[in-house]
């Protein structure tokens, strides 16, 4: 049948990753045996699946996978029983990757090893990872169902055959001619020891075959790990089913396995990954557990049973009541389900409960906390556990390393302190030199620093903690515990009247009020928001993505204690007047991180008064 071979080139980033993977993986080379360990056990469990509607699919077989080695010949083949592949999906599976934004991930790559071999892990390598060890490698495979036999084989370099056989044996057959310096890999002292390794928790029994040997080894226990029970596993195995599961080559942060019995009976087994894989922002991207169905294999990327927020969770949940032709429809509209979505949630969350008592929670934080963030806006029932979840800067350490919690906050506040005070600006940098901490700051009092895209979302959904209310202190009203506090804004406006009338006058275009403020020790003047306004935050973001948002001013506030604005207020010059009150509300505009309608202008009056400044030095 060699009429029907044909060469096919690999896709571009099929190409790139190959290269890459063996350059960085190298020194992790031996998890090329879990990968195809791995989609071998896949493959048993979509053939036991299919063959749910059609059991003349699986026969009289039972499903097991086989490593054969062959020490002369330098080859080692993993072979399964399951679903097998047509020529066309071996062509799309084994010569492209489906996963949007692989080309901009494989662009991150540097070459350095170590930085290289971790991106990659969060990727998940797979089959191509065969090319570690191998120069060539040759698949055979049979589709359930059918009987036209396919063979691919390359060498890695950008190319591949595929042409078909008269192979009978439903499943695959991948067979790695071993590099030179790589026949460690088909010694069966070493490679026993691996699939022990990698093997242990799968449900299917896994077999050693070695040429010239008349029996095969049973190397496997062939039950899989989460219907053991937790105190007969170990912690080794925990973290090895990890990544048998995920394709992640780095252990996970922690884990909780569970086994729910009564009116409602599942096992579960969630885990919390140690990195963000690369596309934690597509909101598309596959995500969810694994579903079994009285350990039957149902589906990958179970969303339904944990919320977006929680879209990092890794696992598989086994359950005992859902009927075993579930589809994803059936899974939305399942009444259990909804119930068990409920009690996984709150698994997960009192999962990194205990995780935040520990030493790995702030690795945790950096790369998942703007996630676990969304839950606040979007999960009211369990605000409270979340917002014991949060980590933030604060001014109290002055780094902008978010780990403190509310309760931290809450038991450093002052006698008389009812509030938990923070701002939100685009930058720490911003957010630590705003003039809007000052007198907060000269008073001891801390202030939450945020800076996250969610977080003016984030501080409106959960408006208070402990009973404390949230106040952003870059919104008009500000109330301090006790002293300056007790005096209104009207009172104070009232002992200086006729300068802020006249600032008004000038900047009647470009601020709805001027106010005498309570919260400037060293600045002239600072910006606040109205208390219903949008915050200049969040009007940037909207206006940023393209979205109308409706006209508002912000409110100038003068520090009537600086020598500044004593000028201002002693200058008689109308001209001089107009300039510096423009040049006051500029700064404080550019202080709060935004920009200038009219920078041109700012910097025309930035001029006139350096060169006037020039001229008096002149003169004197
Ligand atoms: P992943 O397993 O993460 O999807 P791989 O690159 O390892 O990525 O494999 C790509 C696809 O090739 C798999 O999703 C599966 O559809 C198919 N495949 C790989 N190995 C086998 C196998 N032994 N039997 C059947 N299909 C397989």
């Amino acid at each position: 049948m060699a009429d029907n071979k044909e060469t096919l080139g690999f896709q571009t980033e099929v190409r790139q990753l190959l290269k890459l993977m063996i350059h960085s993986l190298y020194s992790n080379k031996e998890i090329f045996l879990r990968e195809l360990i791995s989609n071998a056990s896949d493959a048993a469990d979509k053939l036991r699946f299919e063959a749910l509607a059609d059991p003349a699919l699986l026969g009289e077989d039972e499903l097991a996978i086989r490593i054969e080695l062959d020490k002369d010949k330098r080859l080692l083949s993993v072979v399964d029983n399951g679903i097998g592949m047509s020529r066309d999906e071996l062509i799309d599976n084994l010569g492209t990757i489906a996963r949007s934004g692989t080309a901009e991930f494989l662009a991150q790559m540097t070459g350095d090893q170590q930085h290289d071999a971790q991106l990659i892990g969060q990727f998940g390598v797979g089959f191509y990872s065969a090319f570690i060890v191998a120069d060539k490698v040759t698949v055979e495979t049979l589709r359930a169902g059918t009987d036209q036999g396919v063979r691919w084989e390359s060498d890695g370099q950008g190319e591949f055959t595929i042409e078909s056989t008269d192979r009978a044996d439903r499943g695959t057959r991948v067979t790695l001619h071993l590099r030179d310096d790589e026949g460690e890999f088909s010694e069966p002292f070493r490679v026993e020891a691996l699939i022990r390794k990698y093997s242990d928790h799968i449900g299917f029994p896994v077999t050693l075959h070695t040429e010239g040997e008349e029996d095969d080894k049973i190397v496997n226990s062939a039950t899989a790990l989460w219907t053991r029970s937790r105190s007969d596993v170990s912690e080794d195995e925990y973290k090895e089913f990890y990544k048998y599961l995920t394709h992640d080559f780095a252990d996970p942060l922690t884990w909780s396995h569970n086994r729910v019995e009564g009116k409602r009976e599942y096992t579960s087994l969630l885990y919390i990954p140690a990195a963000a894989p690369f596309d934690l922002w597509n909101r598309e991207a596959p995500r969810g557990l694994k579903l079994y169905v009285q350990r039957v294999f149902i589906m990958d990327d179970a969303e339904q049973f944990l919320p977006l927020y929680l879209r990092f969770v890794k696992g598989v949940v086994d359950s005992s009541d859902l009927p075993l032709n579930v589809s994803r429809e059936m899974l939305q509209q399942n009444p259990d389900l909804t119930a068990m979505r409920g009690a996984l949630t709150k698994r997960v969350l009192d999962m990194l409960g205990k995780l935040a008592n520990g030493d790995d929670y702030g690795a945790f934080w950096n790369e998942f906390g703007q996630v676990l963030k969304e839950g606040v806006v979007e999960d009211f029932a369990n605000r409270d556990k979340l917002a014991g979840l949060l980590r933030f800067a604060s001014t109290h350490a002055g780094t902008d390393t978010q780990d403190q919690s509310l309760d931290d906050y809450v038991g450093r506040m002052q006698d008389g302190q009812d509030k938990i005070y923070y701002i939100v600006a685009d930058s720490f940098a911003t957010a630590i030199a705003s003039p809007h901490l000052e007198q907060l700051r000269k008073r001891d009092l801390e202030v939450l620093l945020l800076t996250d895209r969610i977080d003016p979302w984030l501080v409106d959904g959960l408006a208070e903690f402990d009973g404390k209310q949230l106040v952003d202190i870059g919104r008009t009203a500000l109330d301090l515990p006790d002293g300056d506090g007790a005096l209104s804004q009207d009172a104070m406006n009232d002992e200086h009247k006729p300068l802020l009338k006249k600032i008004k006058g000038v900047l009647r275009e470009r601020v709805e009020a001027v106010n005498v403020s309570r919260r400037l020790v060293d600045s002239p003047a600072c910006v606040v928001s109205g208390e219903h306004d949008l915050s200049p935050q969040v009007r940037r973001m909207l206006e940023a993505s393209g979205q109308e948002v409706p006209e508002s001013k912000p409110i100038l506030e003068i520090n009537v204690d600086h020598p500044l604005v004593a000028r201002l207020s002693g200058e008689t010059d109308e001209q001089r007047f107009d300039e510096l009150s423009n040049i006051v509300l500029d700064h404080a505009l550019l202080a709060e991180g935004s920009q200038l309608d009219n920078p041109a202008a700012y910097v025309h009056r930035m001029n006139r008064l350096l060169l006037d400044l020039g001229s008096t030095d002149e003169q004197a």
